[in-house]
């Protein structure tokens, strides 16, 4: 392939994604005005016009500012790849650390500068999220200093979490041959793998207070539902959710001995014990069907192909000049190719993500219909309702942008399949 071939479909396909995101939000929004006026029949006592109104502006609120991250976004890919950022900062970089510190050096220098612009340049969009979008619809909890503690946090576990991997996979780019995508791949999974062990245990609590569920009569509801359903895990616990959001919700997390149950105490606080229990059984309706372990080895599939094809593209210079990198002469190009790929790879994704979308509801109506044998239906209905209302979810989304987008099934929907 001609490197100006391969700039030229990347060229569409990101106008081609950016047009139908663009399509596919002023669609959502005209759909949610719309229907602002009027609860949906069946919703019209729980929710109220009140909540349903506040939910279409909070998702209006959101999509207008979906809208302008993706310009901005677009417009910092763009400056990476056509218009050679990544080829000025590769350049200066190679030419100020290979001499002195040698090439695994430069590269691992590549990567974490890269890492930090692109953080910095999320920065202000996140707190534009957090402190205008969430704090106007009444959603935000957080001070601005502990906002920058989490930043600062995250930004750190990053280091700490990415820079050994980086360093592991450039190494075996270098040392391990022609099949070094599959050493790559397979110390991927291990480090995934070793990361849902250690999520729960070492990572989360950084960020959250975990403390056992202590509400007895709610627990031994809980422990019964586990049993009828022959699940063991190793604890239930409360997150302080409350301190950040307003938002609720519930989890499983982890990996063999270290699988938990987390509730945020914003669930608790709202929901009876009968609502919590059908709560459960939907999560655990999730492991019953398998679809955790499903997702997993579709994911290590993916990441299969992706490496494989990253293992051909990398010896490809039209890769490197069409995306707008001259690839180095005297020092190793890994670093380049897998910071283009990460570049790439999301603008063609994007146009695949609905086959994910539909099967993620797929399951979601599976694991309410298991929810239903296990725990009450009126109670899983009851449950449902008030998330949907407390977080501001949308009742009334447009159905295409449902089908490209929705991991879950809207509300009426779920209803239905419910038979209520
Ligand atoms: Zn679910």
């Amino acid at each position: 392939m001609q490197s100006s071939t391969l700039s030229l479909v990347f060229a569409a396909f990101l106008l081609a994604s950016i047009i139908t995101k663009l399509w596919l939000a002023s669609r959502q929004i005209r759909h949610v005005v719309k229907h602002r006026g009027q609860v949906p029949a069946g919703f019209d006592m729980a929710v109220g016009l009140y909540n349903h109104q506040r939910a279409a502006d909070y998702t209006v609120d959101k999509l207008r500012f979906d809208l302008v991250s993706t310009a901005i976004s677009t417009a910092v890919l763009v400056g990476w790849t056509l218009l050679g950022g990544l080829d000025a900062l590769n350049i200066a970089l190679r030419d100020a650390v290979v001499p002195s510190h040698g090439p695994l050096v430069y590269q691992l220098a590549l990567i974490l500068s890269f890492g930090l612009i692109s953080s910095l340049v999320d920065l202000p969009l996140a707190a534009w999220s957090t402190f205008r979008i969430e704090q106007r619809h009444g959603f935000n909890r957080m001070k601005f200093g502990m906002w920058v503690g989490d930043q600062l946090k995250e930004g750190l576990l990053g280091l700490v979490l990415g820079a050994p991997i980086a360093a592991l996979i450039l190494w075996l780019m270098g040392a391990a041959g022609p099949q070094w995508w599959l050493w790559a791949w397979g110390a991927w999974v291990g480090f995934s793998l070793l990361l849902m062990i250690v999520f729960p245990i070492f990572i989360a609590p950084l960020f959250n207070k975990f403390s056992p569920l202590e509400d007895d009569a709610l627990k031994g509801k809980v422990e019964s539902l586990m049993a009828r359903c022959g699940f063991a895990a190793k604890g239930l616990f409360v997150m302080d959710g409350s301190r950040r959001s307003a938002h609720a919700n519930a989890y499983f997390t982890g990996l063999g001995s270290s699988k938990r149950v987390v509730f945020y105490d914003t669930l608790l606080s709202r929901l009876s014990h009968g609502e919590i229990e059908a709560v459960l059984a939907h999560e655990l309706g999730h492991f019953k069907h398998k679809h955790v372990l499903k997702r997993m080895i579709g994911m290590f599939a993916m990441s299969l192909l992706g490496f494989a094809l990253l293992g051909w593209l990398s010896r490809q210079v039209f890769f490197y000049q069409g995306l707008g990198v001259t690839p180095n002469l005297g020092a190793p190009n890994d670093a380049l190719a897998l910071l283009l790929f990460m570049l790439a790879v999301p603008v063609v994704m994007f146009f695949v993500a609905p086959v994910f979308a539909h099967f993620s509801r797929r399951d979601e109506f599976q694991a309410d219909a298991y929810a239903c044998v296990h725990a009450q239906a009126t109670d899983l209905r009851q449950a449902l309702i008030k998330l949907y209302k407390d977080n501001s979810s949308t009742l009334t989304p447009d159905p295409l942008y449902v089908r490209f987008y929705y991991s879950h099934p809207p509300a009426s929907e779920r209803m239905a399949a419910m038979g209520l």
